[in-house]
């Protein structure tokens, strides 16, 4: 690391002691902040670590939802995120008012139903919503939470949803939104790449499209990924279809494989620009300032809610039929 990035590590752990502060990092991020976090996690493993922190600052290094997601399931403490312009594509394909225009017309429609919302979504939507999934927990909540007899509608990530549908057998309506750097992975480059590394394994997330997941040896979200590559003993080399920085966290983990990124079709890094935001020198200035925060908005009230009971595991008698519709 060079050494101006050093000083600045080091500034952001001696703030980290004044301000009282655990700073969150998502396996997406760049290998320097993973470097620094106290956790790192995809989605689901950050919602649930965020509510075990004791202290009264959380730096949450993702996107915009996991923050709120954060003050959602915390309401007591301050989350703070380097960049407030860290979005993310899902959450911009689906507009919360489109969603209730679209819900309405379900129901005039006498269509029984309830709506799944992949966690990648604002407060607003997954205050619309039933349940909020992950990559990590969206199998276990569609075979075993949603009732029976109720048609479901999945939104935002068409991909994510399809890939559900093959795995469950469950009909799905989907909504059409795909993630900017899960959707542009190059078939023909990583057909190129199984030639030229005929032992090597395939693991790509379900955000892929159909023409990735059906080339892949394992699929499955950032989490099990590890968990997944963790049981190989023996030097293997995987082609990675999922954001890049992942890879980071996989050599930290096991250095004796080699893992090759597959790349986009229009850029060979497919780094996540959203997630790209959050650099050093913003880490370290919004624990100096305090900003930028993330304020409580009126519709965390329900969306947090609808989270707690999808994400924390209540018990079974709190599942059932949560909307009554
Ligand atoms: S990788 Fe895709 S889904 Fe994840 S934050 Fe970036 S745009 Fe959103």
């Amino acid at each position: 690391m060079p050494a101006i990035l050093d000083d600045i590590s080091a500034e952001i752990l001696d703030l980290k002691k004044q301000i009282g502060a655990t700073i969150l990092a998502h396996y997406y991020q760049d290998g320097d902040v993973q470097a620094l976090a106290d956790i790192t996690g995809d989605s689901l493993k950050l919602a649930r670590e965020a509510t075990h922190v004791d202290s009264p600052v959380i730096v949450f290094c993702g996107v915009l939802f996991m923050a709120e997601t954060a003050k959602m399931l915390n309401p007591a403490k301050t989350v703070l995120l380097p960049d407030l312009q860290a979005g993310c594509s899902l959450v911009d394909a689906c507009p919360a008012d489109k969603l209730d225009r679209y819900q309405e017309m379900l129901r005039i429609n006498g269509r029984q139903f309830q709506t799944v919302c992949y966690i990648n979504s604002s407060a607003k939507v997954k205050a619309l919503s039933d349940w909020v999934v992950t990559s990590g927990n969206a199998e276990d909540v569609v075979r075993n939470k949603v009732p029976p007899g109720y048609e479901i509608l999945f939104v935002p990530d068409k991909h994510l949803g399809r890939y559900l549908q093959e795995v469950t057998g469950r009909e799905m309506i989907l909504w059409d939104g795909s993630c900017m750097v899960h959707e542009i992975f190059s078939v023909g480059d990583l057909l190129k790449m199984k030639k030229q590394h005929p032992t090597a394994k395939t693991i790509a997330h379900p955000e892929c499209p159909k023409n990735i997941l059906d080339l892949a040896d394992y699929v499955g979200g950032t989490e099990a990924m590890i968990k997944h590559v963790g049981g190989y003993a023996a030097p293997t080399t995987f082609l990675v279809a999922t954001e890049p920085n992942m890879m980071w966290q996989l050599q930290q983990r096991f250095p004796q494989h080699t893992y090759l990124g597959v790349p986009g079709i229009t850029c060979a890094c497919n780094n996540c620009p959203h997630m790209a935001r959050n650099t050093l020198e913003k880490i370290r200035d919004c624990m100096r300032t305090g900003r930028p925060e993330i304020t409580w908005q009126p519709e965390f009230d329900k969306a947090k809610d609808v989270l707690a009971r999808s994400l924390l595991n209540p018990p079974k008698s709190e599942l059932v039929h949560p909307h009554g519709d």
